[in-house]
């Protein structure tokens, strides 16, 4: 069976998609391939194998199976979601311009202007959900859009195509992550995109046990490069890793439905709720990005940002949780929630954090795979404190 065929469907892809039994001795799974280097034959003779951080088997069958998934040319497995985004921008040189959403996650944000600005690179921070801004923010210089869609923590959603061809009309690439739709549910290659980012770390490994990135490419040139910049400065996901995620990627499909259908019911739960402000899910027919996430993608995911008003009462309907777990990051199993304003975020000044609407009631949930009952009744407990 060619398991990354294009007929194939997705959830097929998702467990075949670069994972031919192994050829020593049938493994169903690929084996994890702990080793650092290979034996060659003989003198100029070796079988396509030299040194791990190049070359090894367990990362290549992982590279191959968000490849297929996202419908990519190749994909670059990192030692974290980050490493993956740090090599994207090595397509980007000193003097140039990258136009970039202003709600990128914090660390990509932290990445670009405290680090990458000093090596003379330039962003400019948008509301990507206004083309107009996009368009507007295009110099001569500019190589890169580089856009997240739902962003974090605000979940705002961005026009994919129209962004791309902004991107394109100028000379430039977009780039998108696709952190928290997962292909499952977002293909951004279909509306034009040129390079999607993951964190896999989140949805595609998704049980909360493991750190990792890709880069995935669809031309020549961006995979022989960015295969180049991955020996060179060896950021690269180890065979423990790309086994978890290879592990994860198998249930993608059935976990990212019922991550999906819990956090419709967490969503429309707290919208109705008299303790809660404000919403933010673009599966609500009143969130700004709802027309386009339909069009866009086929899902609306998991994560959820809602307000209720203000520290002390986050603070109060935090403590109280016993399902739920207090803590950063999302895509796991468990329902993990945050608040940004001391959490993620914190790192973002609070002058920049109010001026992106990331007020201190701000509580973000990324919903897991609890049963929507044990959820719902802890959330009433912990929102009835209020
Ligand atoms: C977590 C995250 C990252 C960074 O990934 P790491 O694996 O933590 O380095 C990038 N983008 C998004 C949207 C994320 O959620």
């Amino acid at each position: 069976m060619k398991g990354d065929s294009k007929d194939l469907g997705f959830s097929t892809r998702a467990i075949h998609a670069g994972q031919p039994p192994d050829p020593t001795t049938g493994s169903v799974t690929v084996p994890i391939y702990q080793t650092s280097t290979y034996v060659h034959d003989e003198l100029g003779v070796h079988r396509g194998y030299e040194y791990a951080r190049v070359q090894n088997p367990t990362r290549q069958a992982l590279e191959a199976n968000i490849a297929s998934l996202e419908g990519g040319l190749a994909c670059h497995a990192f030692a974290s979601g980050m490493s993956a985004i740090a090599t994207l921008l090595t397509r980007v040189k000193a003097g140039e311009h990258v136009v970039c959403s202003r709600n990128v996650y914090g660390g990509t944000y932290r990445f670009f202007h405290q680090i990458l600005e000093r090596y003379n690179l330039s962003f400019s921070w948008v509301d990507s959900t206004i083309l107009d801004e996009i368009e507007g923010a295009m110099t001569e210089q500019t190589r890169l859009v580089y856009v997240e869609t739902p962003t974090n923590p605000m979940i705002e959603v961005t026009d994919i195509a129209g962004a791309a061809e902004i991107a394109h009309r100028h000379g430039a690439k977009l780039a998108v992550d696709n952190t928290f739709m997962s292909p499952y549910f977002q293909q951004p290659f279909e509306h034009g995109a040129d390079f999607v980012i993951h964190s896999t770390t989140k949805f595609l490994n998704g049980h909360s046990d493991s750190i990792g990135g890709a880069l995935v490419s669809k031309s020549e040139e961006d995979a022989e490069w960015f295969g180049f910049v991955q020996k060179s400065e060896g950021a690269i996901l180890s065979p423990f890793d790309s086994f978890l995620v290879l592990r994860g990627l198998k249930t993608l499909v059935v976990r990212m439905e019922r991550h999906e259908a819990n956090g419709r019911a967490v969503a429309e739960f707290l919208d109705r709720h008299p303790k809660v402000e404000a919403v933010l899910y673009p599966g609500l027919p009143a969130h700004p990005g709802h027309e386009t996430q339909k069009r866009q993608a086929s899902g609306f995911g998991a994560v959820i940002a809602f307000d209720v008003g203000n520290q002390a009462r986050a603070k109060r309907m935090l403590d109280r949780l016993e399902v739920l777990s207090l803590a950063e990051s999302l895509g796991g199993v468990e329902t993990l929630i945050s608040h940004p304003a001391s959490m993620t975020h914190a790192s973002v000044p609070a002058e920049r954090r109010a001026k992106l609407g990331i007020s201190d009631g701000l509580i973000r949930v990324s919903v897991g795979l609890e049963d929507e009952k044990d959820l719902l009744a802890d959330l009433e407990r912990a929102l009835s404190a209020l």
